[in-house]
């Protein structure tokens, strides 16, 4: 099989921990460029913008989208139309409504366009998925706390409208919950708490529910000092499932159903692939339309400036 000719826009953290391993393991898939304001790659052309990559480059079948999402939506576009399959990294895009015509462009050049949520590839999430299936479901809480000076260090962007603040990493938790519960859910309410000299929230609470009523409560914080929390509990008619570490773990009523290493990346992309091979689509918006929600329906706290 011929390799898939990719290129990647935007070469930051996320692109060398998990994408460039990843691709050096994968011989379905070969990087031929690069597109980044400042950063190159030894040994790969690079471009310092993706029009530029996109007039100049080499021949490309398909680009990762790797930049601050509010970039994320017009170089979607961009590639859509000059005929490229799309990886669009989380979040796919920094407004919900630009996601339509993405889709639309995606049908009619034939293209692939996935939108990937990485935390869904994590081990625990396909079996609580499967075990929540056929469970009373009764309440739901959602931990996601990390210090954003470890995680995101020097990320300005983060911080600006559109660079999602806590719901950058909060979005992951959305992620997962919106695959392993059985009915969709919608928040009720929430609370923000905004940096007095930034434009995204720091912390964040959230109320959900259901069509059954059920009680979904999630609290995002960048301010956790320490050992991260990224934990899930939910309360079932058969006891409590628990899921830690980001998804990498799984307990039912204390007993371990899933302990493993995460392996998200090279799962992403044997998907893209496939989903090429299909001539399919995988977009949910789903984890995305809860953010805007919140930002929609949530009051607003100032807090303490953020130095970083
Ligand atoms: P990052 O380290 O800030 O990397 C973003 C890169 O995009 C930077 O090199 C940036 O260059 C570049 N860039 C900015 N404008 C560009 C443009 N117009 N064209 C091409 N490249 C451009 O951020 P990151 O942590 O890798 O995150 C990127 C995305 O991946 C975010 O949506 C994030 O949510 C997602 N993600 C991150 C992680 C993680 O652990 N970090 C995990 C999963 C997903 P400059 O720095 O010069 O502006």
């Amino acid at each position: 099989m011929t390799p898939l000719r990719l290129a990647i826009v935007g070469l930051g953290k996320i692109v060398r921990d998990q994408h460039l391993p990843t691709i050096a393991a994968m011989p379905a898939v070969t990087l031929v460029a690069a597109a980044d304001p400042h950063a190159s790659l030894d040994g790969v052309p690079h471009f310092a913008s993706f029009d530029d990559l996109l007039r100049n480059g080499p021949p490309v079948d398909a680009v990762a989208l790797c930049t601050p999402p509010r970039l994320r939506g017009a170089h979607a576009a961009a590639a859509l139309a000059a005929g490229k399959h799309v990886l669009l990294e989380k979040p796919p895009a920094a407004a919900v409504s630009e996601i339509g015509p993405l889709i639309d462009a995606a049908k009619a050049s034939g293209k692939t366009l996935f939108a990937s949520w990485h935390a869904r590839f994590a081990p625990a999430v396909e079996p609580a998925r499967a075990f929540l299936a056929e469970r009373e479901i009764r309440s739901v809480r959602v931990v996601w706390k990390e210090d954003v000076r470890v995680w995101h260090p020097g990320q300005a962007w983060i911080w600006e409208p559109g660079g999602f603040g806590v719901f950058d990493p909060g979005i992951n938790a959305l992620s997962i919950v919106t695959r392993i519960l059985p009915r969709p859910f919608f928040l009720t309410r929430a609370e923000l708490a905004f940096p007095s000299n930034r434009s995204a929230p720091i912390a964040a609470e959230l109320d959900f529910s259901d069509v059954a009523g059920i009680a979904i409560r999630a609290e995002f914080d960048f301010r956790q000092t320490g050992t991260p929390s990224w934990d899930i509990d939910i309360e079932t008619g058969d006891g409590r499932l628990s899921i830690s570490a980001g998804g990498s773990k799984m307990h039912h009523d204390g007993r371990v159903l899933v302990d493993e290493k995460k392996v998200a990346y090279p799962l992403i992309y044997r998907r893209f692939v496939d989903l090429i091979a299909r001539g399919e689509s995988d977009v949910d918006i789903a984890p995305l339309a809860h953010v805007a929600d919140a930002f929609m329906l949530g009051r607003r706290r100032v807090v303490d400036a953020f130095k970083e």
